[in-house]
């Protein structure tokens, strides 16, 4: 169980962050915001991968018009992101977003920023501090001698107190960082000295795999040290698979409840009787459309498939020429090879219509034996590849004084 560390609570829109609220996944547009229709399609397909907050750059008059038309009709609080121009932050104000981000490395004069806040303010309008390694102001470089932790942090403090000499509390910040060790030491540091929530994200992190590991790499390191109120992974990718990759990082850390599927399956060896690979892909895919909140295994071969994914609400693992079905290591269907994937689609259907305990007593009551019979014949075609009969025999040995 992770203890998370407190923090002030705010609202973005209708979604709480810091406080104790769930922590939310973020992700950003790549379209051009004027693009009314195109961004829309975006932000839908954004919150339909897992995304509870969307940003969207604010760059010039026709994006902040565009926002005007966007916000009203999204199905998740905007954020509008800008830089450099405070007016843009004004106009965004009035065309109703949710929440801003200021970099505070392009808008530099305090009474720009205290202005943006007396609005945001009037609004309820959340801002982020959004320190960016990559646009730190020169002074701050020039003192620090490069965009080290401190120096990011020197800046969200200064930006925080001009919000906060105006009365604005209702803030969040990030000190993003594309040198993973760098972002993560910013973030320690920024966590013991502000009670703000705060927003994690390895900026720049570049194109999958290398991106996602990044990214996972810092978040993750401090999410499981209690830090972190919302993520974002910066990819050089479709958005989409941002908001899909912070969702299911969230998950696998116990940090929000499954939505979809969750799919183990073995790395494969030389005793598999199915391309592992091929069929994992297959069910992967056609398993994630179903949109079933389960964890389904594929195991290569039902010698140690079914034991070794016990913990799987369903599974199937090869046997030759047939696939052994099995819900939490119970085999209850043998189907041929070529109709795995079809029926771990429908028993997954099944399942969360009828549950484990209906879909264990309706299982077919030869199915183990069938299991059973399998992996014997695999045993004594294939031996033992573990030498686990000669290992235990030798240990008993050993045990023994043999
Ligand atoms: S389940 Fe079977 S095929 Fe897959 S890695 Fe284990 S022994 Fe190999």
């Amino acid at each position: 169980m992770i203890e998370r560390r407190p923090s002030r609570g705010l609202m973005v829109g209708a979604v709480p962050v810091g406080g104790g609220a769930p922590i939310t996944v973020q992700s950003m547009t790549t379209t051009k915001t004027a693009d009314v229709d195109g961004t829309l399609a975006q932000v839908y397909a954004l919150k339909g991968a897992g995304a509870d907050i969307v940003r969207i750059t604010c760059n010039d008059v026709a994006a902040a018009q565009g926002l005007a038309e966007i916000v009203p009709r999204s199905p998740v609080p905007i954020i509008a992101d800008i830089h450099f121009q405070h007016r843009l932050a004004l106009a965004a104000l009035e065309a109703g977003v949710h929440g801003l981000r200021l970099n505070p490395g392009n808008i530099r004069d305090p009474e720009h920023v205290k202005a943006v806040a007396r609005a945001a303010a009037e609004r309820h309008v959340s801002i982020r501090v959004g320190v960016n390694a990559g646009s730190l102001d020169k002074e701050l470089l020039d003192r620090f001698g490069g965009p080290v932790p401190e120096a990011l942090v020197a800046s969200a403090l200064r930006e925080i107190g001009y919000l906060e000499a105006v009365g604005f509390s209702d803030i969040k910040v990030s000190v993003k960082h594309s040198h993973v060790p760098s972002m993560v030491e910013s973030y320690r540091l920024l966590a013991s000295q502000v009670p703000y929530p705060l927003h994690l994200g390895v900026t720049e992190a570049g194109p999958p795999p290398a991106g996602l590991i990044k990214s996972v790499a810092g978040i993750a390191t401090l999410l499981m040290e209690g830090i972190g109120d919302t993520i974002r992974f910066s990819l050089t990718a479709d958005p989409v698979e941002e908001a899909e990759a912070g969702r299911k990082l969230l998950e696998q850390l116990g940090l929000r409840e499954r939505s979809g599927l969750d799919l183990i399956a073995c790395p494969s060896c030389g005793r598999a009787e199915i391309d592992v690979v091929a069929v994992a892909a297959e069910a992967q895919r056609r398993l994630e459309a179903e949109r079933i909140p389960i964890q389904v295994a594929v195991m290569g071969c039902v010698v140690n498939g079914p034991g070794e994914a016990r913990e799987a609400d369903l599974g199937i693992a090869a046997g030759r020429g047939k696939g052994h079905l099995f819900i939490k290591g119970n085999v209850i269907r043998v189907v041929p090879e070529a109709e795995m994937v079809d029926a771990l689609v429908d028993e997954a259907r099944r399942l969360a219509v009828e549950g484990v305990a209906a879909r264990l007593a309706a299982a077919d009551g030869l199915a183990g034996q069938l299991a059973e019979e399998a992996a014997a014949e695999l045993l004594a075609l294939q031996g033992d590849a573990n030498h686990a009969r000669e290992r235990r025999a030798r240990v008993a040995d050993v045990a023994r004084g043999a």
